[in-house]
């Protein structure tokens, strides 16, 4: 089966997937940007942070957010619950 998630990487480190505000129905959203509050038909979920934000959100989140190494398990773990999540469902 293709996998129709890929995990992606800010140039900062952060891990990201790029999805639809639909996709978020697979693990309890509604689509809705955790930041502003709006409906994102496309926008990005951040394992790390489990939260999904619209396009806009997310660059001024990764324009600013510090990334710490430290945190890349962590980071990772979440990450790949969330893969599995969407790509078996
Ligand atoms: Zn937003």
């Amino acid at each position: 089966m293709e996998n129709k998630f890929e995990l992606q990487k800010t140039e900062k480190g952060f891990l990201f997937l790029p999805m639809k505000g639909s996709d978020t129905a697979k693990f309890g959203g509604i689509g809705v940007c955790d930041f502003c509050a709006n409906y994102a038909a496309e926008g990005k979920l951040i394992p790390a942070l489990n939260c999904y934000y619209c396009n806009d959100c997310f660059e001024r989140w990764n324009r600013d957010a510090s990334y710490y190494p430290e945190d890349s398990n962590y980071e990772n773990r979440k990450a790949q619950y969330y893969l599995e999540i969407l790509n078996n469902h």
